[in-house]
């Protein structure tokens, strides 16, 4: 099928949240992927994060046809060796002392928000040994105890009701009222506007290492230890969204390496399950023991194919050494990046950590994007004015350099 024909289907067809859709991808490999009509594309987006070992990686191919040819879903009311693996290996390699699987960034949080509810109730004991009656309207508070969140101006922590009211930007909330309730905002980076804000309603503190989707906001070691002393202070907990920081983008395994603290939860999915749909919400073992049997569930969660993609995956992150890559290779497209800046005036600041990297714009970035798929480069615009490459933890040297030569390519023609 030709791409026009792909792309007229899927205009008529599929719902338009997304915007209407240019290009229709049918092939990829590495960092490269191929529309319907045999072009080519330098992809250093990667699914926004997703492919981290580039596309059909062949160890994930592998694992991928070897379990959907062995098991491919049981639910979780039995064990599956991927899965107990998986979690396995994430408890080995961070904070965590146990996780709960399920399929999505929005998935993880929405259980690390109920997590943390129930850990706060249960310490300020006011749980009641039996499920009481059913109010007559769904927001009626029927438990006492704390319950909010407190969560950052700029920040994305998914797209269901609860995780888009944690996501404290309107452009989210407009039409969706009325929100979630038990949430309250506070400016990213301002540790003493978080304190105001705590009470005796305060449950967690949820923040991003890194606001990905709000143009690479970096925290502060100050805000984030700040956050970590805070919230032990005050018995609160402390949930890090690494769901597009997590393993080894940023040039650590886990973001919150970079700041020396260790949070009480954590969310993972993009890069997780290998380029398949698998999230994770990780816990240290005192939070984690507030889930009882029945409290929370997912029937796909945790599912075989995705967790052997996402054990794959996480195997070859660690023994080929990529966090260390990621590290060297994001210094390598910072420089490059850097020198866009003293080369165009329209570029204001660089920011990066690692493979996730990128440059704001005195202006929106949407027709310089656009311009570089034109030319044969895939990245994206976010929070309107930055332009950002989230490219494979394996991608090469040359291929950051053509990437950024494109890209530079695309700005001499915004400025001329
Ligand atoms: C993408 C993202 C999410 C949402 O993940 P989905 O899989 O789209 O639900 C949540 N938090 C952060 C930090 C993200 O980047």
């Amino acid at each position: 099928m030709a791409a026009p024909d792909i792309l007229s289907m899927d205009s008529i067809n599929v719902m338009a949240t997304y915007g209407k859709r240019s290009i229709a991808l049918v092939r990829g490999s590495g960092a490269r992927v191929w529309d319907a009509d045999g072009k080519e594309y330098l992809d250093l987006l990667t699914g926004l994060a997703v492919a981290s070992l580039g596309h059909c990686h062949p160890r994930v191919v592998a694992a991928i046809r070897e379990q959907a040819g062995q098991l491919a879903h049981v639910s979780n009311l039995y064990a599956v060796k991927p899965q107990a693996a998986l979690a396995q290996l994430l408890v080995d390699h961070s904070f965590a002392d146990r996780v709960f699987f399920c399929n999505s960034g929005a998935e993880a949080n929405e259980a690390a928000i109920k997590l943390a509810r129930k850990y706060a109730k249960k310490r300020a004991g006011v749980l009641s040994a039996t499920a009481g009656e059913l109010p007559a309207e769904s927001g009626e508070m029927c438990e006492q105890g704390p319950y909010e969140i407190i969560t950052m101006s700029g920040c994305f922590h998914g797209r269901t009701l609860a995780t888009i009211t944690a996501t404290a930007q309107s452009k989210f909330h407009r039409g969706f009222a009325p929100l979630a309730p038990g949430f309250r905002y506070a400016p990213f980076n301002d540790l003493e506007a978080v304190k105001r804000a705590v009470s005796e309603k305060t449950a967690a503190v949820m923040v991003e290492p890194i606001q990905g989707e709000g143009g690479d906001n970096i925290a502060t070691e100050e805000f984030l230890k700040g956050l970590r002393e805070l919230t032990g202070k005050r018995g609160l907990t402390l949930i890090l969204d690494e769901v597009q920081t997590g393993l080894g983008r940023t040039g650590r395994l886990f973001a919150y390496e970079h700041y020396g603290i260790e949070p009480d939860m954590m969310t993972l999915a993009k890069p997780l399950g290998g380029g398949l749909p698998l999230g994770a919400m990780l816990a240290r073992q005192e939070v984690a023991d507030a889930f009882e049997p029945g409290d929370h569930a997912s029937t796909f969660g945790g599912n075989p194919v995705c967790c052997a993609a996402g054990l794959a995956t996480l195997e070859t992150i660690l023994e080929e050494s990529l966090v260390e890559r990621a590290a060297e290779l994001g210094g390598h497209l910072a420089k490059r990046l850097e020198a866009l800046r003293e080369k165009h005036a329209l570029v204001k600041e660089v920011r990066a950590r690692g493979l996730m990297a990128g440059i704001e714009l005195d202006r929106p970035g949407k027709d310089i994007v656009a311009r570089c798929a034109d030319r044969g480069l895939l990245i994206n615009c976010t929070a309107v004015t930055f332009i950002r490459f989230l490219p494979p933890l394996t991608v090469t040297r040359e291929e950051l350099d053509r990437g950024v030569e494109i890209l530079d390519g695309a700005l001499a023609e915004e400025n001329g």
